[in-house]
C-alpha cells in the first residue's frame, strides 16, 4: 500500500527529472527507497534531530546521514570551525597541521590504533586495510562475513548463500570471479564456520574482517564469545583481525566497539563520524603493520584530497563535542526508550518483531527472532516494514528506507522527539 496523496509534489518532480539523468535518481542506491517502495523524498535542509523537505515538510531524522551525524546535523560548532577552515582554504595536497590534531585524537580513543592514515570514505579504508593484510602476512585469502559491508571494492562484494559462498561468486556483474575467489565467508557468529575455513586453508589466510556489531543487515549483536573468538583464531593462525568500525566507531563507544567489548583487533577502519559528515576515511591498527604503508614501507595507498583541511576540521570539532562527560550515558538512554519502546508497541499491537539497542545505534526486525545472522535476518516480514516505513514517513518520522539498515539517534534528539516518534509507531503499527 502506497500512499499517493503524500504531500511531497516538489519531491517528486525533483525525484521524477532526477531518474533521466543519474541511474535510479540517486547517487547511492538504498536512498532510492526501492525496498520500503513509495518515493524519496528530497531534502532542502537538515538542522539538530530535524530534515525539511523540498515542499516545506519537518521530520525527525533517525539515519543522520548514515551515521556522521552523531552531533545532529548542522552543529553551530562545527559549522564556525568550518566557517573559519574554508577562509584558509579547502584543499592542500600537502601536510597540514590539522591531520596531526585528528589522528591523535583518533589513535587516544581507539585502542587498537597506533598509527592511522586518512582517506576519503569507508570503502577506501577497507579496499587499503585489505591490501594491507595481504602485504603483511604476505598471504593472500580473507573471511568476512554474509551480511557484512565493507564497502564497494570488488574483493568485498561476494555474500555467502551456500554454494556462491564456497566458490566466492560475486554479487555484481563486473566483478570478476579471479577477484573474488580469494574472499571467503562466513555466518556471523558462527565460530565453528571460522574454524573451519582456517582449517581447510592453512597458512593461506591473511586475516578476517567484520563489523563488530553489524548494522548493514540490519541491527545484529555478537553473541558472548564471538568477537573473543575470533581473537583467539586469528592468533592461533597467524591471520590479522581487523574491525571495520566505519559505522560503530564513536557510535557504540567513544572508543568503538573494542572499547565496548574489550576486543582489541590489530587494524581498524573507521569513517562516517570521524568526518563530522564530510568526506573522510581512516585505517590504523598497529605501529608495525602501519609501517608497511607507503612512504614508510612499500605497500603503496594514496589520495588527492586525502587529510584534506575541511574534513579534518569537522572531525575534530565532532570529536570534542562527543568528549563532553554525559554524551554516551545520555544517547544510550534515549536511544533505549526508544527501541524498548517500538518493541513495546509492536507486541502491544500484535505484531511479532525483536531488535534492540546499544549506544546510539538500534534496529527492529519484524520476525520473531532472534536474530543471530544474516539468514536469520532475511526471515523478517520486509512487506510489513515497507507500510511500516511508509506510515511514519507519512507521520513526519524518517526511518532508514531499508529493514537491514541499523538506525541511529544523535545527542540534538530530544526525549520529546522520541516520545512522539513512538505515538507515531503506536498509530501506524495499530493499521499495519
Ligand atoms: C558505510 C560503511 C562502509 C563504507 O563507507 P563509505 O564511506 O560509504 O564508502 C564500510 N563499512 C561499514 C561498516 C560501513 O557502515
Amino acid at each position: 500500500m502506497v500512499n499517493t496523496s503524500i504531500k511531497t509534489t516538489k519531491s517528486q518532480e525533483i525525484f521524477a527529472a532526477a531518474q533521466n539523468l543519474m541511474p535510479g535518481g540517486v547517487s547511492s542506491p538504498v536512498r532510492a527507497f526501492k525496498s520500503v517502495g513509495g518515493q524519496p523524498i528530497v531534502f532542502d535542509h537538515v538542522k539538530g534531530a530535524y530534515i525539511w523537505d523540498v515542499d516545506g515538510n519537518q521530520y525527525i531524522d533517525y539515519v543522520g546521514t548514515w551515521g556522521p551525524a552523531i552531533c545532529g546535523h548542522a552543529h553551530p560548532d562545527v559549522i564556525a570551525a568550518l566557517h573559519d577552515a574554508l577562509e584558509k582554504g579547502t584543499s592542500f595536497g600537502a601536510p597540514c597541521a590539522l591531520e596531526n590534531v585528528l589522528a591523535e585524537m583518533v589513535i587516544a580513543a581507539v585502542p587498537s590504533m597506533e598509527m592511522v592514515r586518512f582517506v576519503n570514505s569507508g570503502t577506501e579504508a577497507c579496499m587499503a586495510v585489505l591490501r594491507l593484510m595481504r602485504a603483511f602476512t604476505k598471504r593472500e585469502k580473507v573471511i568476512k562475513f554474509e551480511g557484512c559491508y565493507h564497502g564497494h571494492a570488488d574483493m568485498f562484494l561476494v555474500k555467502a548463500g551456500s554454494g556462491v559462498a564456497t566458490l566466492g561468486l560475486p554479487d555484481s556483474p563486473g566483478v570478476p570471479k579471479s577477484v573474488t575467489s580469494n574472499t571467503l565467508t562466513a555466518p556471523y557468529n558462527d565460530l565453528e564456520a571460522v574454524k573451519a575455513l582456517f582449517e581447510e586453508n592453512p597458512g593461506e589466510i591473511a586475516g578476517v574482517i567484520l563489523e563488530p556489531v553489524v548494522g548493514n543487515a540490519g541491527f545484529i549483536t555478537p553473541d558472548a564469545g564471538f568477537l573473543e573468538g575470533l581473537r583467539e583464531l586469528t592468533q592461533e593462525h597467524g591471520a590479522l583481525l581487523v574491525f571495520d568500525e566505519v559505522m560503530t566507531g564513536f557510535r557504540i563507544a567513544y572508543g568503538g566497539a573494542q572499547e565496548k567489548f574489550g576486543i582489541t583487533p590489530d587494524l581498524t577502519t573507521l569513517g562516517k563520524i570521524i568526518g563530522g559528515g564530510l568526506p573522510v576515511g581512516a585505517y590504523g591498527g598497529r605501529r608495525d603493520i602501519m609501517s608497511m604503508v607507503a612512504p614508510a614501507g612499500p605497500m603503496y595507498q594514496a589520495g588527492t584530497l586525502s587529510g584534506n583541511p575541511l574534513a579534518m576540521t569537522a572531525g575534530i570539532k565532532t570529536l570534542e563535542l562527543l568528549r563532553k562527560p554525559g554524551t554516551y550515558e545520555y544517547l544510550d538512554k534515549i536511544t533505549k526508550q526508544l527501541a524498548d519502546g517500538l518493541l513495546a508497541i509492536a507486541k502491544e499491537t500484535g505484531h511479532e518483531a525483536c531488535g534492540g539497542q546499544i549506544s546510539a545505534m538500534f534496529g527492529m526486525f519484524f520476525c520473531p527472532g532472534p536474530v543471530h545472522n544474516y539468514e536469520d535476518a532475511k526471515k523478517a516480514d520486509t512487506n510489513k516494514f515497507g507500510r511500516f516505513h511508509r506510515g511514519m514517513l507519512e507521520r513526519g518520522i524518517y526511518l532508514a528506507p531499508s529493514q537491514f539498515e541499523a538506525g541511529f539517534t544523535s545527542f540534538a534528539h530530544t526525549e520529546a522527539d522520541i516520545q512522539q516518534t513512538l505515538q507515531a509507531a503506536r498509530d501506524v503499527m495499530a493499521s499495519l
